[in-house]
């Protein structure tokens, strides 16, 4: 039998947990970074589907708040990013060109990164190939040692001033290994590091900072920032409160509610095993959406303003949470509690996990009913 579901309905029957993006904290965080780094122009990185948070809705977000220009990591999420913001969007590919998808490239307008002696020929045989000049960033490697080329590649490159015919560049980035970190003195030895290649390179605007480096001053802010993880909410650094905007918000049902006794236990391993009577409750989300087994399940989940203790270990799709401060009757089954929230940021989630912000929000996953918000209105509720 048929048995229709309205969308409307499709949150509280159907999924297990509903992820709301708070499309008016990510452009807010826009602008205060864009503010913050006033001297230079605010690029926005948006790889990873824009960390995880759907690329096809974020991007045109930032865009209305004034981003020109976008970063991606692949050829592929240039090409999806193409087709939802305007044509005058300058997007760069940070991996380059690869031999097979360089074409692609050139169809879809897409600047490409050149990281190796090798990058910058596939890029001039595709200029040769169009017959006209391409556009491209060039990256130096300042000291990280991931990307970019080197001061042996720049020695061939002046050598061979032929190398890079056909080659118009418009931006000379670098990347910082420790910008978390503002004490550390690799960050302006990386700083020194850059200008000192981009010197021998032809003049084009210089990008360095990604969203820490941004924290880091004026100095390192240059001509282009990069910023992606703070405009998600993620903090710079940890020390000091994180004046980003929180932008996600992810609540779980409530499946089953039960007492349990001493010499009983909770979960797989049954690891927690209580020392006194306790009501505890079990929720719909689990190591398959991206709350990972390891240490994840940590902390508290949230109801209202009362902390509810992670008990045990996570399985695949629930969690276990010990709710016996919530007044008798408040909490039943099919009602909702926060992971993420106003008392929980996904930096709180990520400390518990022994891991980082990024890689929480980057591995949320693909089955919570996803709801997209303008105004903040997702953090006000319990407030
Ligand atoms: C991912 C990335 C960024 C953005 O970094 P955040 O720390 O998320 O702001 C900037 N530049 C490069 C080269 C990157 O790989």
């Amino acid at each position: 039998m048929m048995n229709a579901c309205p969308d409307s309905l499709w949150p509280s029957f159907r999924a297990g947990a509903r992820l709301t993006v708070d499309l008016g904290a990510i452009a807010s965080n826009y602008r205060y970074l864009q503010t913050l780094a006033s001297g230079a122009s605010c690029a926005a990185v948006v790889k990873a589907d824009a960390y995880g948070l759907g690329i096809e809705r974020v991007a045109p977000v930032l865009e209305q708040a004034g981003a020109r220009e976008f970063f991606v990591a692949h050829v592929d999420e240039g090409i999806r990013l193409r087709s939802v913001v305007s044509e005058k969007a300058r997007i760069t590919v940070l991996h380059g060109p690869r031999p097979d998808a360089s074409a692609e490239c050139v169809q879809y307008g897409l600047r490409p990164v050149l990281n190796s002696l090798d990058q910058i020929a596939v890029w001039r045989s595709e200029a040769l190939k169009a017959g006209r000049p391409l556009e491209a960033a060039l990256q130096v490697d300042s000291g990280m040692s991931r990307f970019g080329l080197s001061s042996a590649d720049l020695d061939a490159l002046h050598e061979d001033g032929r190398l890079m015919d056909g080659l118009e560049v418009s931006l000379v980035m670098s990347h910082l290994a420790c910008a978390d970190t503002p004490e550390n003195s690799a960050n302006s030895a990386q700083k020194q590091q850059m200008l000192k290649m981009s010197a021998r390179l032809p003049s084009a605007p210089l990008s360095l900072s990604a969203s820490s480096g941004i924290f880091l001053g004026p100095a390192f802010h240059l001509d282009v920032v990069r910023p992606g993880a703070a405009l998600y909410g993620i903090a710079p650094n940890q020390n000091g409160p994180n004046p980003l905007a929180q932008v996600v918000r992810l609540q779980a049902h409530v499946l089953q509610i039960r007492e349990i006794f001493p010499g009983e236990g909770v979960g797989y391993g049954m690891t927690y095993r209580p020392d006194q009577p306790r009501k505890i409750a079990t929720v719909a989300v689990g190591y398959a959406d991206g709350f990972s087994r390891h240490g994840a399940g940590q902390g508290c989940a949230w109801f209202e303003d009362i902390c509810l203790p992670i008990l045990g270990r996570v399985s695949m799709d629930s969690l276990i949470v010990d709710i016996s401060d919530v007044p008798e009757g408040k909490l039943r089954a099919d009602m909702m509690v926060d992971l993420i929230g106003p008392r929980r940021s996904v930096d709180d989630v990520a400390e518990a996990a022994g891991t980082i912000g990024y890689e929480v929000l980057t591995s949320l996953g693909h089955r919570f009913y996803r709801e997209y918000v303008g105004n903040g209105e997702a953090f006000q509720k319990d407030d």
